[in-house]
């Protein structure tokens, strides 16, 4: 049981993510995970990291390609954040191909634009912990939160600019992929626009 989790950001694929790994008991493959727990050992990554500076594919491959080989990944994985360019895709498929390993299916969860957008940009968090939604689920009175009053912040990566921008690198970096998953019969499209219930359902409806 391999497969890979992809979409765009805001997609819920983190959320999604942790449901398929504690429902099927695989491993979750997270390059975010991944650089995090590296740039503790690798002077490399963790100089490149601090710098601001996007880590190349050949270093990207080969952390993924290590994480891939451990033993706990044999009972199956899940990868998401990976690969996220052509060139890591192709990469994959050379290792998957020398160690033997079969992809069974590619998750690709769909959702336009214009609701990655409202579900970043909409977001607005509170010190102690409370989240919101301006569009889904707003607080009572305007910017503050229901529980304690505070104002409400808007993160950095939440702010429309920043989505755009990740947006704009997933367009031209990432969507190739669907195409090439596409081709080779690997791609099962997920409708991202239904609740984090039904996208789960519709998931596991393919992980047999
Ligand atoms: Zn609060």
């Amino acid at each position: 049981m391999n497969y890979i989790l992809m979409g765009p950001p805001g997609a819920g694929k983190g959320t999604q993510a942790k449901k398929i790994v504690d429902k099927f008991g695989i491993v979750h493959l997270s390059t975010g995970d991944m650089f995090r727990e590296d740039t503790k050992s690798n002077e490399v990554i963790s100089k490149l990291v601090a710098s601001g500076q996007l880590i190349s594919d050949e270093i990207v491959v080969n952390m993924v390609k290590n994480r891939l080989l451990q033993e706990d990944a044999k009972k199956g994985f899940l990868l998401d954040g990976f690969p996220r360019t052509l060139v890591q895709a192709q990469a994959l498929d050379v290792i998957l191909e020398a160690e033997n390993i079969k992809i069974d299916a590619v998750f690709f969860i769909d959702l336009e634009y214009k609701e990655v957008i409202k579900r970043t940009s909409g977001r607005r968090v509170c010190s102690c912990g409370a989240s919101y939604n301006v569009f889904f689920i707003p607080p009572k009175e305007d910017n503050k939160c229901d529980f304690c009053k505070k104002e409400l912040i808007q993160r950095d990566d939440d702010k429309e600019e920043v989505v755009k921008n990740r947006l704009t690198i997933y367009e031209t970096q990432t969507k190739p992929l669907i195409e090439y998953y596409r081709q080779k019969g690997a791609l099962v499209k997920i409708d991202g626009l239904k609740s984090e219930f039904e996208v789960f359902n519709q998931i596991s409806e393919n992980i047999k």
